[in-house]
């Protein structure tokens, strides 16, 4: 089996991710590799559930958030020993952003999970395929059972 170098964690927090982040960790240990971390998050405009008017972009609200999520992704790096340069935080399309990275660190392998919070146990959820579809390096879709 070819060896990898540089391998990518797809890290969502979802209820399995630390199975996925377990297969990742292992490979990068096996192949003696570089194991970078990345969590993307969709910048959507917060609308309100009572008449589903979109309401104005929350400055402080999305810094919150953010400044949450670097903590999350913070504690699951030093779970797994991930160096903080290689923890990476970004905004936008999961699928895109992270294939985009992979590509602009020579990633040779991603690892995904085959669904995540959005997902159904036996289907490949949306983000796992557009990242096997559109990555040019190796895709691992660690399979989850409920
Ligand atoms: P999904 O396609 O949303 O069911 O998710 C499948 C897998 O894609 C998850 O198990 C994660 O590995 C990855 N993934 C999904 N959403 C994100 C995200 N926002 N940031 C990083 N990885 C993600």
């Amino acid at each position: 089996m070819q060896g990898y170098k540089h391998i990518l964690l797809a890290a969502d927090f979802s209820e399995h991710s630390i199975e996925v982040a377990q297969r990742a960790k292992n490979l990068s240990q096996q192949f003696q590799a570089q194991l970078s971390v990345v969590h993307v998050t969709e910048n959507l405009p917060i609308s309100s559930s009572m008449d589903g008017q979109v309401m104005p972009f929350d400055i402080e609200l999305n810094e919150e958030l953010m400044q949450l999520t670097k903590q999350r992704l913070a504690k699951l790096g030093t779970e797994l020993g991930i160096a903080e340069e290689h923890q990476w935080l970004v905004i936008g399309s999961p699928k895109i952003e992270i294939v985009t990275l992979a590509q602009a660190h020579n990633v040779d392998l991603i690892v995904v999970g085959s669904h995540g919070r959005h997902g159904l146990a036996l289907l490949l959820g949306s983000t796992a395929n557009g990242v096997l579809h559109h990555a040019q390096c190796d895709v691992l879709a660690v399979r989850l059972t409920e």
